[in-house]
C-alpha cells in the first residue's frame, strides 16, 4: 500500500546518506530521549524513592543505612532509546574497625575488580555487635545475604498496590526476580525498572556494590567494585577539552546494543571502557569525526573480543569480559565483525 511505498522511499533516501549523516539521524530519532520523557521517568523514580525513605524511617529505624538515592544513566544523560531503568542506591553504614576489604585478586577466586569484606575483631566485638553480622557468611559480609534481607524486610513488606494507587502508578515486583527491584508503570505505555543496589563506601574512595557475579557458584561472597562514576567523569572531562563527541559515540553504540538482541550482552561499562582506551591514541573527536570514531570503536571491540579480554581503562587489572562465557564472546565478536562491513545494519530505526 501507500505506507509501504513511503517506507521504501525513506529507506532509499537513507541509503543515499553518508554514515555520518545516518548516525546523526539515528541519534536524533532513536537514541536520544526527549527531555519530557526523561523528566517523567525521573519523577516516578523519585516518588518511589521517597516512599522507601519514609518506610525505612518509620519501620526499620535500626537498619544502619544512609539516605537512599537514585543513580544510573538516566541521571547523567547517558540513557538511550527509552527512559526505562534506574538504580536505587542503598548505602550501608559499616563500623570502621569491624570490616576490611580484601581484593578479589588476592583470594583463591583470582577476581580483580571484586572484593571480599571480612569481619574483623570478633574477639573484642563478638558476633551480633554489628547489625550487619546477620549477613555474614563464612566470616565475610555476603552481598547476596544483604540483598535477601533487604528484599524480605523492605521491598517485600511494603504495600505496593496501595502506594501505587495513591501515586497513580502500577507497581509490581520486577521479573526476573533475581534482579531485585520493581517495575513502575507510570503511564499507559511507559514502564520504569528500578533495581536496588546496596552499596559500601569504604576508605580511599573504594566503592563496592552488591551486584552479583554472573557465575555465582564460586563467587557468591564477592562485592563488585564500582567504577561507573569515575569513568563517566573521565569521558565528560575529555569531551569538554575538545568539544568532542565521545559521549555521543558511546550512546550510539549503547543504542545499537540495546536494539539488537545479539548484542544485548555488551554493557555500557564495556563500551565505555573500549572508548576510553581509544581516547589514549591519536584521533580527532570533533563532531565531524563521529562516523570515523564510531567505526574505530567497532573495530576496537572486535579486537578485544578476539583477544577475549577487555581491560578496564581505569584499573587495567580488571577484565570486563570476565563474566562472559566463551560462546557469548564468540557470538558478540561474530555479530560485530559482520557489522564492520555494513555498519548501517546496527542502526535500527
Ligand atoms: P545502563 O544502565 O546500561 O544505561 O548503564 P549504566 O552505566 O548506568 O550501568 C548501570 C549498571 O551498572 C547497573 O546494572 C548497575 O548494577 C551497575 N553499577 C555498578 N556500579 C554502579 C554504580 O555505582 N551506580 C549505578 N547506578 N550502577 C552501577
Amino acid at each position: 500500500g501507500r505506507g509501504a511505498a513511503v517506507q521504501e522511499e525513506l529507506l532509499r533516501a537513507r541509503r543515499r546518506l553518508s554514515l555520518q549523516e545516518q548516525l546523526c539521524q539515528f541519534y536524533r530519532q532513536r537514541v536520544s530521549i526527549p527531555e519530557e520523557e526523561q523528566a517523567r521517568a525521573r519523577r516516578a523514580a523519585l516518588d518511589i524513592c521517597a516512599e522507601f525513605r519514609l518506610f525505612l524511617r518509620a519501620k526499620l529505624p535500626d537498619m544502619p543505612l544512609r539516605e537512599m538515592y537514585l543513580s544510573g544513566s538516566l541521571y547523567d544523560d547517558l540513557q538511550v532509546v527509552t527512559a526505562d531503568h534506574a538504580q536505587l542506591m542503598v548505602p550501608l553504614v559499616l563500623e570502621k574497625n569491624l570490616w576490611s576489604p580484601v581484593p578479589g585478586e588476592d583470594t583463591i577466586m583470582k577476581a580483580p575488580g571484586f572484593w571480599l569484606v571480612r569481619r574483623e575483631n570478633l574477639e573484642y566485638f563478638p558476633r551480633g555487635s554489628s547489625y550487619w553480622d546477620r549477613c555474614v557468611v563464612g566470616g565475610y559480609l555476603s552481598p547476596q545475604a544483604v540483598l535477601e534481607l533487604f528484599h524480605r524486610q523492605v521491598a517485600g513488606s511494603m504495600n505496593w498496590p496501595a502506594i501505587g494507587s495513591v501515586l497513580d502508578y502500577v507497581i509490581r515486583p520486577a521479573v526476573p526476580c533475581e534482579r531485585l527491584g520493581l517495575e513502575v508503570q507510570y503511564e499507559a505505555e511507559r514502564r520504569l525498572r528500578l533495581a536496588f543496589l546496596p552499596l559500601l563506601a569504604l576508605e580511599d574512595g573504594l566503592l563496592l556494590v552488591a551486584s552479583p557475579h554472573r557465575r555465582p557458584e564460586r563467587h557468591q561472597s564477592l562485592w563488585r567494585q564500582s567504577v561507573r562514576a569515575e569513568r563517566t567523569a573521565r569521558l565528560r572531562a575529555l569531551d569538554r577539552e575538545d568539544g568532542g563527541c565521545r559521549c555521543r559515540c558511546l550512546k550510539l553504540a549503547a543504542a545499537a546494543c540495546k536494539l539488537d538482541p545479539a548484542l544485548s550482552r555488551l554493557s555500557a561499562g564495556q563500551l565505555a571502557a573500549a572508548l576510553l582506551l581509544l581516547c589514549r591514541g591519536p584521533g580527532d573527536w570533533g563532531r565531524d569525526a563521529l562516523a570515523e570514531r564510531f567505526l574505530q570503536l567497532l573495530r576496537a571491540l572486535v579486537g578485544h573480543l578476539e583477544a577475549g579480554r577487555l581491560p578496564c581503562a581505569l584499573y587495567p587489572k580488571i577484565d570486563l569480559f570476565c563474566e562472559l562465557t566463551p560462546e557469548e564472546v564468540d557470538e558478540l565478536g561474530y555479530t560485530l565483525y559482520c557489522a564492520l562491513s555494513n555498519p548501517e545494519s546496527l542502526l535500527r530505526f
